[in-house]
C-alpha cells in the first residue's frame, strides 16, 4: 500500500498560527520580536533563504534587520556586526545565514551569538543543553522533523530511529533530540565511515535521510511501514525546468513511497517546518526577553568587545 505523504506546508501552517498568537500578545505588551539577520557575500541559494524567513517573520507580525555585507567582509568586521546585534535590546535574536565565505571561520562567528538570541541553535551553549536535556534552542530542523512525526502520529518512544548524516546542523542534533527522554527513541547514527548503511536503514521504524545525496535512500534499503522523514535537498540538472534544476530529497521517493507507511515530499515537507521552527524559536527568545530572562543588557555577551 501506498504510504501517506506528508503535507509539510500545512503542518507549518497550524504552527506558524500558534506563533502569531504569541506574537499577538508580545505586542500586546509593546514587544515586537525581531530577528537580526546577517548574511555576508551573494550566494543565491542563501538570498533566497533569507528572502523567505524575511517573509515568514512578517507574516507572524514579527519583524527583521537585514545586514547584507559584501563577500570580502573579514571575520573582525563580522564579529563586530554580531557585537552590535548583541547589545541591541530592540534585537531578541540573531541568525548568521550560513556557509561563510572560505576565509571566515564560522564556530568562530556562531559562538560570538549571545546565547540568549541563539534562535538557531547552533552555539556551543545551546548545544551544550540539548546534549544535557537542559532547556534552550534547539535548531530548527531537527525540531521541525520532531514535530512533523508527531503530527503524523508516528509512534517515537521506543522506535529506533536511523539517522542518515551526522552534520552539527541536522544529523547530530536530530540524534540528542529524538534519544531524549521526552522523545525515547533508540537511535542509530550513520555516515560515510557506515558499513553497509542499507543493514541499518533496513532496520529502522523512523528513517531520517540527512546526508545531502540525491537518490542515496532507495526503496530497497527502507523497512516495509517505516516512517521515512527525506530531510535533503539537492539541486539536479533539468533543461526541461524553468530554472534549469529541479529540487531532489536523498530518498528516491517514487520507489519509497510503494514501501513506507509515512513519507514527506521534496519540496513541502521538511523545508517549511524549519521556518516555522526558526519563528517559534524567535517567539520564545522574545517571551524570555519580555520576561526579564534577558533583561540583563549591561552584562558583557560573549561576543561584546565594548569597554
Ligand atoms: P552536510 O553538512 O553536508 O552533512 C552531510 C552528512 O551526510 C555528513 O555527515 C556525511 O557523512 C553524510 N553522508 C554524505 N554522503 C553519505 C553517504 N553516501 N552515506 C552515508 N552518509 C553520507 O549536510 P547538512 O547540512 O546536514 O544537510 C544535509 C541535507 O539536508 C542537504 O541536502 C541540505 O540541503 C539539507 N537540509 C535541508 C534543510 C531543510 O530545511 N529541509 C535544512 C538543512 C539541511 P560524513 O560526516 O562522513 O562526511
Amino acid at each position: 500500500m501506498a504510504a501517506v505523504v506528508v503535507d509539510g506546508k500545512a503542518a507549518a501552517q497550524r504552527i506558524r498560527a500558534e506563533v502569531r498568537e504569541r506574537v499577538r500578545l508580545l505586542r500586546e505588551k509593546g514587544l515586537i520580536p525581531c530577528l537580526g539577520v546577517i548574511l555576508v557575500g551573494e550566494d543565491p541559494a542563501s538570498l533566497s533563504y533569507v528572502t523567505a524567513k524575511a517573509k515568514a517573520l512578517e507574516e507572524a507580525g514579527m519583524t527583521s534587520r537585514d545586514l547584507r555585507l559584501p563577500a570580502d567582509t573579514g571575520e573582525d568586521a563580522l564579529l563586530a556586526h554580531i557585537a552590535g546585534l548583541n547589545r541591541d535590546p530592540a534585537v531578541q535574536g540573531i541568525l548568521v545565514q550560513l556557509p561563510l565565505p572560505s576565509h571566515i571561520r564560522e564556530d568562530r562567528v556562531i559562538s560570538a551569538i549571545d546565547p540568549r538570541k541563539d534562535v538557531d541553535g547552533f552555539h556551543p551553549v545551546s548545544v551544550g543543553n540539548l546534549v544535557l536535556g537542559k532547556p534552550g534552542f534547539v535548531p530548527c530542523t531537527p525540531q521541525g522533523v520532531a514535530a512533523l512525526l508527531r503530527e503524523m502520529n508516528v509512534p517515537i518512544a521506543g522506535a529506533h530511529v536511523v539517522v542518515v548524516g551526522r552534520s552539527n546542523i541536522v544529523g547530530k542534533p536530530l540524534v540528542n533530540l529524538l534519544s531524549r527522554r521526552d522523545f525515547n527513541a533508540t537511535v542509530t547514527l550513520c555516515h560515510t565511515g557506515t558499513r553497509d548503511l542499507a543493514a541499518y536503514t533496513r532496520q529502522a521504524d523512523i528513517l531520517i535521510a540527512a546526508a545531502g545525496k540525491a537518490g542515496l535512500i532507495t526503496a530497497d534499503m527502507i523497512r516495509e511501514g517505516a516512517a521515512v522523514i527525506d530531510v535533503g535537498v539537492n539541486r539536479v540538472p533539468d533543461p526541461a525546468a524553468k530554472k534549469g534544476y529541479r529540487l531532489k530529497g536523498d530518498v528516491d521517493f517514487e520507489g519509497a513511497v510503494e514501501r513506507a507507511s509515512v513519507i514527506t515530499p521534496v519540496p513541502g515537507g521538511v523545508g517549511p517546518m524549519t521556518i516555522a521552527m526558526l519563528l517559534r524559536n524567535l517567539a520564545q527568545a522574545a517571551e524570555d526577553w519580555g520576561a526579564g530572562g534577558s533583561k540583563a543588557l549591561g552584562d558583557k555577551s560573549p561576543g561584546d568587545k565594548s569597554p
